[in-house]
């Protein structure tokens, strides 16, 4: 494996003294997908990169969102074929780059009377969807009748269903996917700090020349050197832009969005399903695991960043529309298992409503020459760290004599998607599970939390409860390699298990804290207080206010 020694929990303090003594050509703050993007991109073009994240990596919206990567379905109905075709071909380098992390999902779409889509246009539409994203032979378009609608959903709300179609998206792990964003980005020589805040900007004859950065669990400051900052701080962007004074121009527009999660068993839907709500809107239920994750809501947003929980009417309003198109399955608060809450850093556009505000990403430049970056979706990452990118180079070119180099993103391969032939690699690993005593649905996971990284993980695994000595193995891996912190770090972000499979958790707690107390050397303390932040957040994802 290559050197990423700067993830590596135990080596942060060797780090952090490090960035100090260097002078960075390009410097991030928001350790998001788009951060995560824009390292990996600076790094392949040869420029010196940091990135800072005042939380942990993925810890905003990119541990929030619906984890789909689209093929741009919704632009369909705008009618903007040119970023359908765009977006499809973005999510076949993603899916050629990432296989472990791009999972080919086929998705139901129920039609019914007076829905968004009627059977004629959704036939048009997805042929058209189909050409324009490129999409592959063999994952095209399915229409069905009402009878063989009902055949795969038996649970579907008869009355209303007049048929149904089956197209293709992909799915991901929205965090684990920027994690290894930023790991590849770190194994090409870019450094990456999470629980290091920016605070303030220095500058040097009115252009910014650095920032004053916090180590936030250390407790001190210190000064960075760079000569092209980025702000990509997603729904922060504009409490940044502000530090340089009053904010001209185009502001962004929060909206927040809510997913639950159920045991699978009590919506044992088969697949990914894009369902009306009722009131215009579409929402998803998808699978993962022993659960189905549902969602998502869109209202304005204009609260508290830090302190954002699902509220009770966001969960009545997706519970009430599951029961509406499954009128069996009644579901009720009491069903779910977990929730979470994200925030969409949009760019605002007077007088429209959240669901119909643009998803484009915009760049603003200030006079002191931040560069900031907003908008966009997980799914166009890799575009609009280029995009940005472009910009910051042709100014280390322009004004500082750099050689030019262009975007190298497209054929770089992701942590752990060095995979060259998918089912042969799960066909092994599944027979490595099953020698080693894992239950058989681990293979799965591993492949599609670590990719080619899970036979690193496998080797170290010791002890007689199997489960445990899994997670343990895990937690040593996130540490060493992946800069995990806290245990919310590893239940999160690391492994999702917090939201979708928070009933393995009781029985890993304590081993996990175990583990992870030794390597990081907790007190006592320490480790009580971890294990009881994770407590803590198992109650808040099932509280409604
Ligand atoms: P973030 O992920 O929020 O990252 C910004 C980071 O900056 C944060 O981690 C924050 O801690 C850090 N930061 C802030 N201030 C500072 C500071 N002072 N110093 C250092 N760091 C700082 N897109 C898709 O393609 N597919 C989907 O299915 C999808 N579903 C979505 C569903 C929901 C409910 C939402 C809300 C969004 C969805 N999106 C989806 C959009 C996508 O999730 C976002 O566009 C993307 O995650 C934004 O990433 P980001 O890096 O810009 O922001």
């Amino acid at each position: 494996m290559e050197d990423l020694s700067f993830l590596s929990s135990e080596r942060r303090s060797k780090a952090i003294a490090h960035v100090q003594d260097e002078e960075y050509d390009i410097l991030i703050i928001g350790g998001g997908i788009t951060g995560a993007g824009i390292l990996l991109d600076a790094t392949t073009r040869g420029l010196k990169a940091l990135l800072i994240e005042k939380n942990d990596f993925a810890s905003g919206t990119s541990s929030k969102s619906t984890k789909l990567i689209h093929g741009g379905l919704r632009y369909l109905k705008q009618l903007d074929l040119a970023l359908v075709r765009e977006v499809g071909k973005e999510r076949a380098v993603l899916y050629r780059n990432a296989p472990h992390l791009v999972i080919p999902e086929r998705m139901l779409l129920p039609l019914i009377k007076g829905g968004s889509f009627s059977k004629f246009m959704s036939r048009i539409g997805l042929t058209i969807y189909d050409i324009f994203a490129s999409v592959n032979p063999g994952e095209r378009k399915k229409m069905l009748t009402k009878r063989e609608t009902l055949s795969i959903e038996p649970g579907l709300d008869e009355e209303v269903l007049i048929g149904g179609a089956l197209y293709s998206e992909y799915r991901t792990d929205d965090a684990r996917l920027t994690l290894e964003v930023i790991k590849t980005a770190c194994g090409l020589g870019g450094i990456a700090l999470n629980y290091v805040g920016f605070t303030s900007f220095n500058y040097e004859e009115h252009q910014i020349s650095g920032i004053v950065a916090e180590d936030v669990l250390a407790g001190n400051s210190f000064e960075i050197k760079a000569k092209q900052v980025i702000n990509a701080a997603g729904p922060w962007v504009d409490q940044i832009r502000g530090q340089e004074g009053e904010i001209n121009g185009k502001k962004l527009h929060h909206t927040k969005g809510v997913h639950i999660v159920i045991p699978r068993e009590r919506l044992p839907v088969q697949q990914s399903i894009y369902f009306d709500v009722g009131d215009g809107r579409m929402i998803f239920s998808i699978p993962r695991g022993g659960v189905t994750y549902i969602g998502t809501t869109d209202t304005n947003y204009t609260g508290d960043l830090k302190v954002m929980h699902p509220s009770k009417e966001d969960v009545t309003y997706l519970i009430t529309a599951v029961n509406k198109m499954f009128p069996n399955a009644e579901l009720a608060l009491k069903d779910i298992v977990s929730s979470y809450a994200g925030i969409r850093p949009l760019i605002h556009q007077e007088g429209k409503a959240p669901g119909e505000i643009s998803r484009v990403d915009e760049i603003f430049v200030t006079d002191s020459k931040l560069l900031s970056i907003a908008g966009g979706k997980l799914t166009g990452y890799r575009k609009m760290a280029k995009k940005v990118m472009d910009m910051a180079m042709e100014r280390l070119v322009n004004e500082f004599g750099y050689k030019h180099f262009s975007c190298q993103t497209r054929y770089v391969v992701i942590q752990g998607g060095d995979i060259e032939d998918m089912s042969t690699f799960k066909r092994d690993l599944d027979e490595s599970v099953i020698r080693l005593g894992l239950p058989e649905d681990r293979s799965f996971y591993l492949t599609h939390t670590y990719g080619s990284q899970a036979l690193k993980i496998l080797a170290d695994l010791q002890g007689e409860d199997k489960d445990i000595a899994l997670a343990q193995a895990e937690v040593t891996f996130a540490i060493r390699h992946e800069s995990m912190h806290t245990l919310l770090d590893f239940f999160i972000r690391r492994t999702g298990k917090l939201f979708f499979d928070p009933s393995s958790i009781e029985k890993l707690l304590e081993p996990v804290a175990k583990r992870a107390g030794s390597l990081l050397n907790w007190d006592d303390k320490r480790k009580e207080d971890e294990v009881q932040s994770v407590k803590q957040a198992l109650r808040e994802a099932v509280q409604f206010e």
